[in-house]
């Protein structure tokens, strides 16, 4: 069992990775005896692992809601629908709400608890790749707007997050592959130890073997859980956990959220951003050849040729990372340290790509 605590003060919270294996004392732990709990997961997430979480929660006041699966479901009728059970249901501020499944359920579920009577606790139980190493971590909560993605939202720590590898058995391999390039991003943005691992355990990772999915769940969480303790509202140094998003959002804008998964749009991103920080003179040839084979490795798509700048100008001039009409763009250097920077030597930096 692995246990690793982000956050500060008050707001601590340690996460616990473990196998596909839970022990019966995992949850109650965290949970108050008396108290009521609700679930809340989506129609996507196999019902055995519902059953399974429900099983080893003791209380006897325990109940299930189940959301739509999607993007659709971090929605003010969703945001309606959870307040309504929880009023209907007498919850108060002692009681406690379980987001179980990937980012769409963690970041719903985490806005509710935090505006439900001004705050109520809730755990993380992440059973996407992505939410177990990236969005689980870090206390952003969100719902989404017509004018856009996540406008709405809080940072509110979860009290605790629970991982098991196990979840990821069920998870269709776009979803899994999409994950992969969230672990990727953190061995670019720092993690030396985490690019070692995967270019020495790739075919393992493919596999979805469990013991190296614990190590590299582990180190992705580390490096999200240092930055974000330093930076909790995303004044500084945690803008770097955007590398790869400037072009990546552009490319998912661009498909309208459906053909390509955010991991896939993601990694198609970190590779542009590591051309132009070579281009930029940050890092040598072979880095990025590097990159571009380690991402490769895991199987994931590594040719953005399809996605020219021409197609997807209007998206990043509209991303939430230009500021005063300046493009803010996360690069590396030559030893994997992120930075951001709207400062280019080369004019015309990001129409050279194509
Ligand atoms: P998701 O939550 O939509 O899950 C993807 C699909 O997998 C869904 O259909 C779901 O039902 C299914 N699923 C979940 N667990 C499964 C399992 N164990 N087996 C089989 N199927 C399973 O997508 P995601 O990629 O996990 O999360 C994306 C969301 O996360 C976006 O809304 C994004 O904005 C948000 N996000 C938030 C943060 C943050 O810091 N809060 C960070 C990154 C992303």
């Amino acid at each position: 069992m692995v246990q690793i605590s982000a956050g500060k003060g008050a707001s601590k919270y340690q996460i616990q990775i473990v196998g596909k294996n839970l022990p019966k004392s995992i949850l109650n732990k965290h949970i108050r005896k008396t108290n009521k709990v609700l679930i809340i997961s989506d129609k996507g997430v196999p019902k055995s692992h519902i059953k399974m979480i429900k099983s080893l929660i003791n209380n006897k006041n325990k109940y299930v809601f189940i959301l739509e699966q999607g993007e659709k479901s971090k929605s003010f009728i969703s945001y309606q629908q959870i307040m309504k059970k929880l009023f209907d249901l007498n919850f108060d501020r002692s009681d406690c709400l379980i987001a179980l499944g990937g980012g769409v359920v963690g970041d719903i579920t985490g806005f509710c608890a935090a505006t439900f009577m001004r705050g109520i606790d809730y755990i993380q139980i992440p059973t996407t790749l992505l939410s177990q190493v990236d969005s689980s971590v870090g206390g952003k909560t969100a719902i989404n707007v017509p004018e856009g993605k996540n406008l709405i939202g809080s940072f509110y720590n979860p009290k605790f997050v629970l991982i098991s590898t196990g979840f990821l058995n069920t998870l269709s391999s776009d979803e899994y592959e999409s994950g992969l390039g969230e672990v990727i991003k953190y061995a670019f943005i720092g993690n030396k130890k985490l690019r070692n691992i995967i270019e020495e355990n790739a075919n393992k990772i493919i596999k979805r073997d469990e013991e190296i999915l614990k190590i590299i769940i582990k180190e992705s969480i580390k490096t999200k859980s240092k930055i974000v303790t330093k930076d909790e509202k995303e004044n500084g140094v945690r803008a770097i956990l955007n590398f790869g998003h400037t072009f990546g959002h552009a490319i998912e804008a661009y498909e309208r959220y459906k053909n390509v998964t955010h991991g896939a749009a993601i990694t198609l991103g970190m590779i542009v951003a590591s051309k132009v920080s070579c281009f930029e003179g940050y890092i040598k040839n072979y880095q990025l050849d590097n990159i571009i084979n380690m991402i490769d490795s895991l199987g994931l798509k590594t040719d953005h040729s399809k996605y020219k700048y021409s197609k997807l100008k209007k998206y990043i001039k509209s991303d939430k990372k230009v500021l005063d009409g300046k493009l803010n763009i996360i690069l590396i250097d030559e030893k994997f340290n992120a930075f951001k920077t709207s400062k280019f030597k080369n004019k015309n930096i990001i129409k050279a790509l194509g």
